[in-house]
């Protein structure tokens, strides 16, 4: 017996009224035939650094560019060491790499699933530059700890938060905390545009006017270049629906969490599984709604069989991917990364979910667990 098919994620006209105000903003921008930076790219950017009580946010082509970006105006290169979770999407370590740096993998929290200060402190040599805490499913790191660990070694805080635009640390929102931020509008995240799109995030403005210059071909002045920049510049379509999803950002976050709290209050107790947990000084923002069980692979065919999408994030850690075989971990090397590998399952969550979808999760995932104990 089938039940409601439930799509992992889907758009859902959320709140309502967003979809008319969108096609209306991207009307604007088509008409205002500036296709390239211009007035909606400056207008979201400084409403975004509002939002994030940051000095500036510099909008580029999407996540890694904005990382990239992050760690070469800080002069991050060859020779350099830079600490960032073992778990985490592939962007954050590629970035690293792609300025010459060497990716050091530190080891989650196995409540939180995110990095902490204690045990990137282990990874700190006289190469060590930077670290990269990455906001991991939503949910905010806990940031005093890093911040002190800067202070007394000497190190930059690169934020990472792709999937948690709108969480906090201590009222804080994320994003503010590093000497420079970056961020992804990828349309599925929680401010996501309609195509790619990211941003780099600052409040040292000679850092910001560098980040500006270098993502524009190294120009202050158009045909005048100062340094060899490259271009990555955030779309005007895309800014232009930015500034409509960023004025709902709070009101889509807060339904994500709705969701979650049902998950959370329907789903204890229920076989081995393990459900998120939040720190207390942090918020989370649901980017992902992580489960974790030792029979997630039959878990996730069961559901798929009753019509539901779930996803991994994710089969397969950086260290254990064909492509970082170079940096010579053996597997069994981070065992918390592994297990998480082994069984996180995200389950459907997206703003204008209805109550029969989750429903419908919750009680496949009784249903499994009352057969197969
Ligand atoms: C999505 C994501 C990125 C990269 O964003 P893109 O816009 O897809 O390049 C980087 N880091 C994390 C943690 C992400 O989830």
């Amino acid at each position: 017996m089938l039940t409601t098919p439930v799509p992992y994620f889907a758009f859902r006209h959320f709140p309502a009224g967003i979809d008319q105000q969108v096609e209306l903003a991207l009307l604007r921008a088509l008409r205002g035939q500036q296709y390239i930076l211009g007035q909606e790219v400056e207008a979201f950017e400084g409403e975004f650094a509002n939002y994030l009580q940051a000095g500036a946010a510099i909008g580029v082509g999407n996540g890694y560019d904005a990382l990239v970006v992050a760690l070469k105006i800080l002069g991050i290169g060859p020779g350099d060491e830079v600490i960032v979770p073992a778990n985490t999407f592939i962007a954050t370590v590629n970035a690293v790499v792609a300025v010459g740096a060497i990716p050091v993998l530190a080891e989650p929290d196995p409540y939180t699933c995110n990095l902490t200060a204690a045990v990137a402190a282990r990874h700190i040599t006289t190469r060590t530059k930077a670290i990269i805490p990455v906001h991991l499913y939503g949910q905010a790191c806990e940031m005093d700890g890093f911040m002190q660990l800067a202070a007394q070694c000497q190190l930059t805080i690169v934020e990472d938060f792709a999937q948690a635009q709108g969480a906090r640390y201590r009222g804080r929102p994320v994003g503010s905390f590093g000497r420079v931020s970056a961020t992804s509008f990828y349309p599925t995240k929680n401010l996501g545009a309609l195509g790619d799109g990211g941003a780099v995030v600052t409040s040292d403005p000679a850092l910001a006017a560098y980040a500006r210059m270098y993502c524009n071909y190294g120009q202050r002045q158009k045909y005048h270049n100062q340094i060899v920049g490259i271009n990555s510049r955030l779309d005007t379509l895309q800014a232009a629906v930015l500034r409509i999803k960023l004025q709902h950002l709070d009101e889509l976050n807060s339904e994500r969490q709705r969701l979650a709290q049902v998950y959370l209050s329907a789903l204890p107790g229920i076989g081995d599984i393990k459900l998120p947990v939040t720190s207390p000084d942090c918020t989370h923002v649901y980017h992902i709604f992580n489960i974790r069980t030792a029979q997630r692979d039959r878990l996730q065919l069961y559901l798929s069989e009753q019509g539901i999408q779930t996803a991994i994030h994710y089969p397969v850690p950086v260290h254990l991917q064909e492509a970082y075989t170079w940096l010579k971990y053996e597997r069994g090397s981070l065992p918390v990364t592994e297990e998480l590998a082994e069984t996180s399952l995200s389950l459907p969550l997206y703003p204008g979910m209805t109550e029969a979808e989750q429903e419908a999760v919750i009680t496949a995932i009784h249903t499994y667990f009352e057969r197969h104990g």
